[in-house]
């Protein structure tokens, strides 16, 4: 599933002078217009040929917190109680709304706490005879290096492949509460841990990406207790911002950064797209191994798995070009 969030144009983009050319049309519609464009030649539709988007769903800034979290991922609870494994995407260039969607503020929590929250009540509503363990970690992917966003102070964590060959971080914190508060304080404090620079643009650019990892362990309550558990986990992943290197005009450490950043996207869009081509027209190989992001994701990607990914864009003229190659890629992954 591919949407795409137009956030609302700010006070900043106003004064600026911006103008918005992102918007949404119907409910899975999206329209672009180049702001170099004369908006009164009439023979321009027939020239930009990449204008109109058509995705799962569309949001505009009419929308909620709750209305995206409702169409993009409270369906995918069922199925991670069921032993199922899922993953959501929030993709796009910084200041587009991912860290607005996935963690939201105080007053507008995000997918994150909404899910989680829908977590808990289903299990404490579900009336069949199993137990449920539920534990949560949060961590960032920063130059191909995996951090604990929970115990900053644990440095460097390796992937480890278990007997089964599942992918386990190695010394990562694990939490259970199901406390909303508790887990929003948690996740917003992770948050400041996570790796930022500024760029020459002079925005407070997310270097890394934020994955929340939720474990669903069910075992029957009724049968012996060696009964194998069913496992279904659950990635949230706020991906680092997605402009481009050259765009920021950085200089060493942060080149090597948008390397790394670029890396990871890259493989994370080859596998997306090999997985997109359907049963025997498939003619990529899903090659999980050239990033961490896509070796983390490997059994939540594909398969039995459901991938959701959610793209951002500003609706303002100066964010026009990242929009657009935001449109395309999130295209591309349908
Ligand atoms: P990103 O994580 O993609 O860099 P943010 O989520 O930090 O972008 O959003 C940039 C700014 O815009 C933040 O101040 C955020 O609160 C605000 N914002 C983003 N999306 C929305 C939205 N849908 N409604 C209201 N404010 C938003
Ligand atoms: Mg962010």
């Amino acid at each position: 599933m591919v949407a795409l969030r137009i956030r609302p144009i700010n006070d900043a983009e106003i004064e600026e002078g911006a103008s918005i050319v992102a918007h949404k049309v119907d409910d899975q519609m999206v329209v672009i217009l180049d702001p170099s464009e004369d908006p009164d030649d009439i023979l321009r539709a027939n020239r930009s040929r990449e204008k109109t988007f058509v995705f799962d769903v569309a949001f505009d800034h009419t929308a909620t917190q709750d209305d995206v979290y409702v169409a993009t991922t409270k369906n995918l609870i069922e199925g991670v109680l069921s032993g199922y494994n899922a993953t959501v995407f929030a993709y796009g260039p910084t200041g587009a709304g991912k860290t607005y969607t996935m963690l939201g503020i105080d007053s507008e929590p995000g997918i994150y706490v909404r899910t989680l929250n829908d977590l808990f009540n289903s299990i404490e509503a579900s009336s069949d005879h199993m137990a449920y363990d539920v534990s949560m970690s949060y961590l960032e992917i920063y130059n191909e290096v995996i951090r604990d966003l929970l115990n900053p102070a644990s440095g460097f964590l390796d992937l480890r492949e278990d007997a089964k060959g599942g992918i386990q971080i190695a010394g990562i914190t694990e939490v259970s509460t199901n406390n909303a508060e508790e887990i929003m304080e948690l996740l917003t404090k992770g948050n400041r841990e996570r790796t930022q620079e500024p760029t020459a643009a002079n925005k407070t650019s997310s270097r890394s990406h934020a994955v929340l990892q939720v474990t669903v362990k069910q075992k029957s309550r009724i049968k012996n207790i060696n009964e194998e558990v069913r496992i279904g986990r659950l990635f949230m992943i706020d991906l680092a911002g997605t402009e481009r290197a050259s765009q920021t005009q950085n200089r060493g450490k942060r080149m090597k950064e948008g390397a790394h950043i670029n890396r990871s996207l890259l493989a994370l869009g080859n596998c997306i797209n090999a997985l997109s081509e359907k049963g025997s027209n498939r003619v990529h190989y899903v090659n999980y191994r050239d990033s961490k992001l896509t070796r983390l994701l490997k059994d939540s990607l594909g398969g039995n798995s459901r991938t959701v990914m959610i793209a951002h864009i500003s609706p303002a003229s100066s964010y026009f070009e990242e929009s657009r190659t935001t449109l395309i890629y999130a295209d591309r992954a349908k």
